[in-house]
C-alpha cells in the first residue's frame, strides 16, 4: 500500500522557554504537528496519509466524511482529496450559517461537497451520500469520525517515534483528546505512562473511546477539567492559555483543542500531576481556522 506523503517530516520540536517558566516547568517543547505540510496543517494529516491509503488500495474515486460545521478534519480531508484527485463529501452537523468562516471557507476553497445534516445524525446522512456517490457511478471511501481508527492511529505511532529521536528521555507529552486517535497512537509509542491526554469534549467517554481504538491495559492520565460548558464554548481557562501562548511564545492556539490542551497542562502542573523537574512536550495539533469562527472570541479575548 503506497503511502501518501502530504508534507515534510519529521515536524519542528522547537523549546518554549517563556512558556515553560510562565506555566512553571523547566523544560517545555513544542512539536509543530501544527506544520504538517497539508492544507493548513494538523494532527489529522498523519491520520489521514494512512486512511488515504486504504482509499487508494481499495479504489475509491470520492471520499465522504463528518464533522462539527468547524471541522479541521474535514477541511483537512477536503485537502486530501483535491491532492490525491479525489472528490470529497462532507457531512457536516446542523444547518448552514449565514455566512462561511474559518475551516469552513477553506472547505468551499478546495472543492468539497458539503451537505448539512440538520437535526439528523451526521453518521445516517453520511450513510445516505455513500448510497449516492455509489449510484452515481464513482467509489466511496467512509472516513471515520476525526478521522481516528485503529489503523490511522498508526499516524502516532509514527510521531512518537519522531519524539524518541528528536529529543531523549522525555517525561510527558500533553495532547488534546477529541476523537482519540492521536492519543492512541501515542500511547502505542510512548507508553501509557508518559501521555496526558486532555478532554475536548468532542466524545461521550474518552476512556471507551481508547478502548475501542486499541488501547489496552494501562491508560493514559486524562484531564477532564478543561470541556467546560462544552465542546464549542470558551472558558476563561482556554481564553487566558491562548492568550499566554502568543504572548510569551508568538504560538497561536486554537479555541476548541489546543487552547484546552494547554489549559490542561497548566491544570496538572498547578496541582502537582506533572512535576517541574519532568521533560514536558505540548503537542501543537493545529486547528487555528477555527479561532476566525468562534463566537465567543471576541468578548472573551478583550485584555
Ligand atoms: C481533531 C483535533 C484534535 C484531537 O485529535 P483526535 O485524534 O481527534 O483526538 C486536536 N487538535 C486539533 C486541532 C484537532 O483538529
Amino acid at each position: 500500500m503506497s503511502i501518501p506523503s502530504f508534507g515534510t517530516w519529521p515536524t519542528p520540536l522547537e523549546p518554549a522557554r517563556q512558556l515553560a517558566a510562565a506555566v512553571g516547568l523547566d523544560e517545555l517543547w513544542v512539536k509543530r504537528d501544527d506544520l504538517t505540510g497539508l492544507g493548513g496543517g494538523g494532527n489529522k494529516v498523519r491520520k489521514l496519509r494512512h486512511l488515504c491509503a486504504q482509499a487508494l488500495a481499495a479504489g475509491a474515486t470520492h471520499l465522504v466524511t463528518t464533522g462539527a460545521a468547524q471541522s479541521n478534519h474535514a477541511r483537512l480531508t477536503a485537502a486530501a482529496g483535491a491532492r490525491l484527485g479525489l472528490a470529497v463529501t462532507l457531512v457536516l452537523r446542523g444547518d448552514p450559517p449565514a455566512q462561511a468562516r474559518g475551516n469552513l471557507v477553506l472547505d468551499l476553497l478546495a472543492g468539497a461537497r458539503i451537505v448539512w445534516a440538520g437535526d439528523r445524525a451526521t453518521g445516517e446522512v453520511a450513510a445516505e451520500q455513500e448510497r449516492r456517490v455509489r449510484d452515481d457511478g464513482d467509489v466511496p471511501f467512509l472516513i471515520p469520525f476525526g478521522g481516528s481508527s485503529r489503523h490511522s492511529a498508526r499516524g502516532y505511532l509514527e510521531c512518537a517515534q519522531e519524539l524518541e529521536a528528536q529529543l531523549p528521555g522525555i517525561d510527558r507529552v500533553v495532547v488534546a483528546l477529541g476523537s482519540g486517535g492521536t492519543a492512541a497512537g501515542l500511547v502505542a509509542g510512548l507508553g501509557a505512562a508518559r501521555v496526558v491526554g486532555v478532554d475536548v469534549g468532542a466524545v461521550p467517554d474518552p476512556v471507551a473511546t481508547l478502548r475501542a481504538l486499541g488501547v489496552e491495559g494501562e491508560l493514559p492520565m486524562i484531564e477532564r477539567g478543561q470541556v467546560g460548558a462544552g465542546y464549542g464554548t470558551l472558558g476563561p481557562g482556554v481564553a487566558d492559555a491562548l492568550r499566554l501562548a502568543a504572548r510569551t511564545e508568538g504560538l497561536f492556539l486554537d479555541p476548541t483543542y489546543t487552547g484546552r490542551a494547554l489549559a490542561g497542562l497548566r491544570a496538572c502542573v498547578a496541582d502537582g500531576r506533572i512535576a517541574r523537574g519532568e521533560r514536558t512536550v505540548f503537542v501543537h495539533t493545529g486547528g487555528l481556522p477555527g479561532l476566525f469562527a468562534h463566537p465567543q472570541i471576541r468578548p472573551e479575548l478583550q485584555p
